[in-house]
């Protein structure tokens, strides 16, 4: 019988380790970790996201603070505060609210957070570090895919792993992580799409992660029987959000499955406070008990 793979139901295990390393640390530094958001502009389309992550946090017992900027700040002072947010020892983790005004370079803004205080995971430092096995924070939503799949007790050793999309953030290090635990990786992109290779791809899939941004780019036929399906792709159609699999035909062939909305989405602001208390334990040059 298909199994759905529903974020919320992993994140309190999740939140459980976060909890035991929040006590370790309250124990020998008689402090909570503190992350802080950057805000450029009132962003209405970032406002929930800023309540989740400060609710989760204060629920955790890590301190969450909102840093709003003027719209017209100037990259430079944006990339000045950040500094004085790297050289403040009582400041933790920082994470930049997207989208940030277009005189900005996102690259450049993101590479000025000092790596160890990296949130998100995307500094170049730990994206390379991820290729070395070595990364300490990564990028949540990569990483909340990896735990749903770890959720399911399948040893990935060998597994044929099919990752569909390529970008920086998700589908390149969901490939690595997966690498990391011994899949045989095959990773699909637009070029794999317009040669017409998607479809032989997917159907080797035992592990299946899609992040592309199409709805229904992959039909249940293609699903090969038993797979681990994640899908990460968050689309609107007629009113509804859907994913890039074609769900209800796709939970038929499918073990495990993540739903749209509901799968992925609700566990990567844990990862966040993941990576938040990781980059604290980083810095005092202990590791977690929980990786
Ligand atoms: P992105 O940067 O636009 O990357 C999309 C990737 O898909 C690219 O590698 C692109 O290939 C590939 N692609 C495009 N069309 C394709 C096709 N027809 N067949 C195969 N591959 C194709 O997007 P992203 O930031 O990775 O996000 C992907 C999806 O995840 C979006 O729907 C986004 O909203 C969603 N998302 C979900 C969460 C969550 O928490 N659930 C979080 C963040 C994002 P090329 O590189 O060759 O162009």
């Amino acid at each position: 019988m298909t199994q759905l793979l529903k974020g919320q139901d992993i994140a309190g295990k999740v939140q459980e380790g976060i909890r035991k390393d929040l006590s370790r640390i309250q124990e020998e530094f008689g402090e909570r970790p503190k992350l802080v958001a950057l805000q450029v502009g009132e962003q209405q389309a970032s406002q929930l996201y800023v309540k989740k992550q400060h609710d989760t946090a204060e629920n955790l017992g890590i301190t969450h603070e909102l840093l709003q900027l003027k719209t017209d700040i100037t990259q430079e002072e944006t990339i000045e505060k950040i500094d004085e947010l790297n050289h403040d020892d009582s400041v933790h983790a920082i994470i930049i609210q997207m989208p940030l005004p277009e005189h900005m370079n996102l690259e450049k803004v993101l590479s000025s957070i000092h790596y160890k205080k990296d949130a998100e995971g995307v500094h170049t430092d730990n994206l390379g570090r991820l290729v070395l096995k070595k990364a300490k924070v990564a990028p949540c939503t990569a990483i909340a895919a990896l735990e749903l799949i770890n959720s399911t007790g399948v040893d990935l050793y060998g597994k044929e792993a099919v990752v569909v999309g390529s970008s920086k953030v998700i589908g390149r290090p969901v490939s690595l992580l997966l690498l990391e635990q011994m899949a045989t990786v095959t990773v699909c992109h637009l070029g794999t799409f317009k040669k017409g290779d998607l479809e032989s791809h997917v159907r080797r899939a035992e592990v299946l992660v899609v992040a592309v941004g199409k709805a229904n780019l992959i039909p249940g036929e293609w699903i090969r029987e038993g797979a681990i399906v994640i899908d990460i792709g968050i689309n609107r159609v007629d009113g509804k959000t859907v994913g890039d699999v074609d769900f209800e035909s796709a939970k038929e062939k499918a073990s495990f499955i993540t739903p749209v909305p509901g799968g992925v989405g609700p566990l990567t602001v844990t990862m966040l406070m993941r990576n938040v208390v990781n980059a604290y334990l980083w810095q005092k040059g202990k590791e977690t008990e929980d990786r």
